[in-house]
């Protein structure tokens, strides 16, 4: 099968590999779009990281089931799915109370393990979830950042949020704008630094869109929502200047969320987080069930993939890392397509 592979030198090719061989309990997944994901472009420019040499990246697939193993149940040739690519154990405390995505043993497909920028990818069948035949399954490439969203919200934002300030427009800050519009925020306010991604916000719902470059995002907010703050902020970029903006631009008593990696360190104002009661909160990835929302949220057509993703064939993969790496403008999300 033809793969995109990271070399030993850290260079991506994309070339003949074997297919892999599944066990008893795995399913073989034919790869029908695989998702760029922001942490795949952080590692593609040199983060930290364990991940092995060489290797196949790609967390965020969805494809067609090629091969049962022996004792798989839940799947039969022909089936289309979407993976759960954390790996978690099952049976440390976290995982035992619910909280799978906070399980220290875990393992991702598309890191530690071989992952979907390839024709095909083999999946544990626990991990491996159903989607619905009624659009074109690579859209569902997009559950994984959905699902981080829905969990970056869910029990944290008060219920008649009226006012909401999203930094970045990227795709986790697209799909956040959406989720906003579907629990009834009235104000959606998007920042970002590029104009193009900023039309893209408005497109998805934003009621307004602040350039971070052009203008001071304070004033703007205080503008757009009449002298007042925001009540919510989600910090969708990971930078040391939004997480510090995020803070400047939320009202008494308001809710920030950061769910975007980045900057390991940024310092903030606690003066302001005392005395305003802040309510701070990180955020880390999704358990299953966030997954199943997040495939019922882009079958229903709340959240609209379409606007998200740009296909680009996988045997284009290196071009797309480096255009991703250099092209704020190249594409939002883009799916790399067998
Ligand atoms: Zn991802
Ligand atoms: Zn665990």
């Amino acid at each position: 099968m033809k793969a995109l592979v990271v070399n030993e030198n850290e260079t991506l090719e994309y070339k003949e590999v074997d297919r892999p061989v599944i066990g008893k309990k795995d399913v073989l997944i034919k790869v029908l779009g695989c998702g760029i994901c922001g942490t795949d472009m952080h590692v593609y420019k040199g983060m930290e990281n364990n991940w092995p040499l060489p290797g196949i990246r790609g967390h965020e697939f969805a494809g067609i089931i090629e091969e049962c193993g022996d004792e798989v149940s839940r799947f039969t040739i022909g089936d289309h799915v979407v993976v759960q690519p954390m790996l978690y154990c099952g049976h440390c405390e976290d995982c035992r109370s619910g909280k799978t995505n906070l399980c220290k043993n875990t393992k991702l497909v598309g890191g530690e393990l071989n992952g979907g920028f390839s024709e095909y990818a083999k999946m544990p069948e626990h991990y491996v979830f159903h989607v619905p035949s009624n659009l074109d399954t690579a859209y569902y490439s997009l559950v994984e950042p959905v699902a981080t969203s829905i969990h970056g919200l869910k029990g944290r934002i008060p219920t008649y949020t009226k006012s909401m300030v999203i930094f970045g427009a990227g795709a986790q800050g697209l799909i956040l704008v959406q989720l906003a519009k579907h629990l009834g925020v009235q104000t959606i306010i998007a920042v970002d630094v590029v104009n193009s991604r900023l039309e893209k916000a408005k497109e998805c719902g934003a009621t307004y869109t602040v350039n971070g470059m052009e203008a001071n995002a304070m004033d703007q907010v205080r503008e757009f929502l009449d002298g007042d703050l925001a009540e919510c902020v989600v910090d969708a970029a990971g930078i040391s200047i939004t997480r510090q903006q995020a803070l400047e631009v939320l009202k008494q008593n308001g809710v920030a969320i950061f769910l975007a990696l980045g900057a390991k360190e940024t310092s903030i104002d606690f003066m302001s987080l005392v005395t305003k009661e802040f309510k701070l909160y990180g955020t880390q990835c999704y358990t299953d069930e966030d997954i199943q929302k997040a495939i019922e949220f882009i079958s229903t057509g709340v959240i609209d993939a379409e606007k998200i993703i740009t296909k680009v064939p996988l045997a284009d993969g290196s071009n797309a890392f480096e255009q991703l790496a250099t092209n704020l403008e190249y594409g939002i999300k883009v799916v790399l397509v067998p």
